[in-house]
This record gives C-alpha cells, sequence and structure tokens, in this order.
C-alpha cells in the first residue's frame, strides 16, 4: 500500500470519510476513502500500489468483455430512434460529430478495455483512424482480432508523434491512473494544438454516494483512486494543462440499480425477497426509461453519478 499527497493542491493533509471494499468483485479488503482538508479533493488513500492493484483487475473484469453483437444491436437502435437516444447521450460522439464526422481524424482511445467504445466508434464514425491501448494484454488481443488497432501500454509513454491526435478520449479511466500527471503530459504532447481531450468520470457529489454511502456503484473501491466533482476534476486538469470546454452530466439513473443491488445483497432480507428484488432491478431498460424524468431532475441539479468533461489544452 502507499499513501499519496494531494492530486489537486499537493497538500498532505487528510480526513477519513468512510472505509469500504471491492463489492463489484468481492475481493476481500478494506480500504479508505479520504478528503484532502486543504481542498476538498477526495481519494482512495492510502491505496494498492500498481502491482497490488492488478489482483483487482480480475479477467471477469465488465470492461474486459468485447460483445460486439450488444454494440451493433445498440447502434442499430440509435439510429433508428435517433430523438430516444437524443434524451439519454451522454455527449460522448457530440465533439466527434462537431470535429468532423467523415474525416480522417486520428483518434485514441487510453484504457479501452477490450474495445467497446472503440468498435462503437468505428460503426459510428468508420472513416477516422483509430487506435486504442490499455494495460490488458487479453483484451488489446480481442480488439485486435476484431481489426482495431491497438497496443498493451501502463499509459505512462504514449508512442506517438507529438501533435498527432485530434482526439483523446478517456471513458471512466482517469480516475484509475496511478501515474495520473504522466499519462496527461503524454496525452497533452501527442494532442494537436486544436485537438480535444473528452473523458468520462464519476462524480462524487452525486445523491448516491449520500445516500448509499459505501454501497455506492460509482465507488468501485480500490480500483477508482480518486473520487471527483466538477471543481477537484477542473483543478486536477488545469494543474495538468487542459481547460475544461464544457461539462455534461449525464442523464440516466442506471448507476444506482447497481447501488442499490449492493445494498439489498448485503441487508438482512430473507433471502427470497432479496432474490426478487435483485431481480426487478436487474431489469435495465425498463429501469432506465421509467426513471428517465428523476435523471434529468438529476443532471439539471449536477447530482448525476457520472460527468462528461471535453477539454483543450491551456494556452
Ligand atoms: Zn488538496
Amino acid at each position: 500500500m502507499e499513501i499519496i499527497s494531494c492530486k489537486a493542491c499537493g497538500g498532505d493533509n487528510w480526513q477519513s470519510v468512510l472505509e469500504t471494499k471491492d463489492y463489484l468483485h468481492n475481493i476481500p479488503g478494506l480500504f479508505t476513502i479520504a478528503r484532502c482538508t486543504d481542498c476538498g479533493f477526495m481519494a482512495t488513500n492510502p491505496r494498492p500500489d500498481e502491482k497490488e492493484i492488478m489482483a483487482y483487475y480480475p479477467e471477469e473484469y465488465g470492461p474486459y468483455q468485447l460483445n460486439t453483437a450488444r454494440v451493433e444491436k445498440v447502434v442499430a437502435h440509435q439510429k433508428k430512434y435517433p430523438f430516444l437516444f437524443s434524451l439519454v447521450d451522454p455527449q460522448i460522439f457530440r465533439i466527434g460529430r462537431e470535429k468532423c464526422a467523415n474525416c480522417e481524424l486520428r483518434v485514441l482511445e487510453i484504457g479501452c478495455g477490450a474495445g467497446n467504445f472503440l468498435y462503437e466508434l468505428r460503426l459510428r464514425f468508420p472513416k477516422w483512424k483509430l487506435v486504442g491501448t490499455d494495460f490488458s494484454v487479453r483484451s488489446i488481443e480481442k480488439l485486435q482480432e476484431k481489426g482495431i488497432e491497438a497496443y498493451v501500454s501502463d499509459l505512462k509513454v504514449l508512442p506517438h508523434n507529438d501533435k498527432s491526435q485530434d482526439i483523446v478520449y478517456g471513458f471512466m479511466i482517469v480516475e484509475h491512473l496511478h501515474k495520473l500527471e504522466q499519462t496527461l503530459g503524454e496525452v497533452k504532447r501527442v494532442l494537436k494544438d486544436d485537438g480535444k481531450l473528452v473523458i468520462a468520470v464519476p462524480n462524487i457529489k452525486s445523491w448516491q454516494f449520500r445516500v448509499f454511502g459505501k454501497y455506492a456503484y460509482i465507488l468501485h473501491i480500490p480500483a477508482h483512486l480518486y473520487h471527483f466533482d466538477e471543481k477537484t476534476l477542473t483543478t486536477v486538469m488545469k494543474k495538468n494543462g487542459f481547460e475544461v470546454e464544457s461539462m455534461t452530466y449525464h442523464r440516466t439513473l442506471q448507476d444506482s440499480s447497481f447501488s442499490l443491488c449492493n445494498a439489498i445483497r448485503e441487508s438482512q432480507l430473507p433471502e427470497s425477497l432479496k432474490s426478487i428484488l435483485l431481480k426487478i432491478f436487474r431489469w435495465r431498460t425498463a429501469y432506465h426509461f421509467l426513471t428517465l424524468p428523476l435523471a434529468y431532475i438529476q443532471a439539471w441539479t449536477k447530482q448525476s453519478p457520472g460527468m462528461t468533461a471535453v477539454l483543450r489544452k491551456s494556452s
């Protein structure tokens, strides 16, 4: 285990917020989420070091599963019902459409896992020159089998020329990076001057953290090393040479069904009732659309469990 200084202000004064464990894979270990008393930045601290953390990325980890049939189905549905999709669009693709949907843009995804997102990009923007990187060897092999350029790396060094990439995507990855500054430095180097960094991260200011506490799905302890809100994310990115152009709060309550399932599993309810409740809350499509009005209120009040930031290089 290792103790870190604050990534936002550099301070070393931490206050424990709560202790929790890995509810995603139930791997043993108890971890502390702490808040910097100087600036409010939150982190898993102490945290497993780079070798220890590997135990918390098992083969069955969700992002390591490439499901091209599911991605194809989703994209087909979205093309068929563009209005419905626009209601829940997390704005991940907006910057692509704005920059140029039909140009040969160079697009890199860091922490691409098995490449579900890259595969979706290929379906949406077939002319783009896509490349992905991740530290999971098996995941990268799966992606290469699908004919998408990808390579294994620890994200500390990106083997691309200076100012060569139009867009760098980091979908739920920044909060996983042990060498955060090093990776962001590399992203800044490889991005063109007018390039965009598009990231999505969990939002610790979400109501879900206040309601579900240690069971909140967004915590994903200990793989999530940092627990951002808009203010601390903006500060950390600025410190590393990026300005936030826009911040979009996600219009979905789906994560809350995962948090509910965590709480139900750990509860003292009878096993038969637990089983029924888990079945209900796992029916995600229905849950997604039934809770849409609430999801809009959640986004409007900046209470969403996830947020997407579009960033440019600081001048
Ligand atoms: Zn701080």
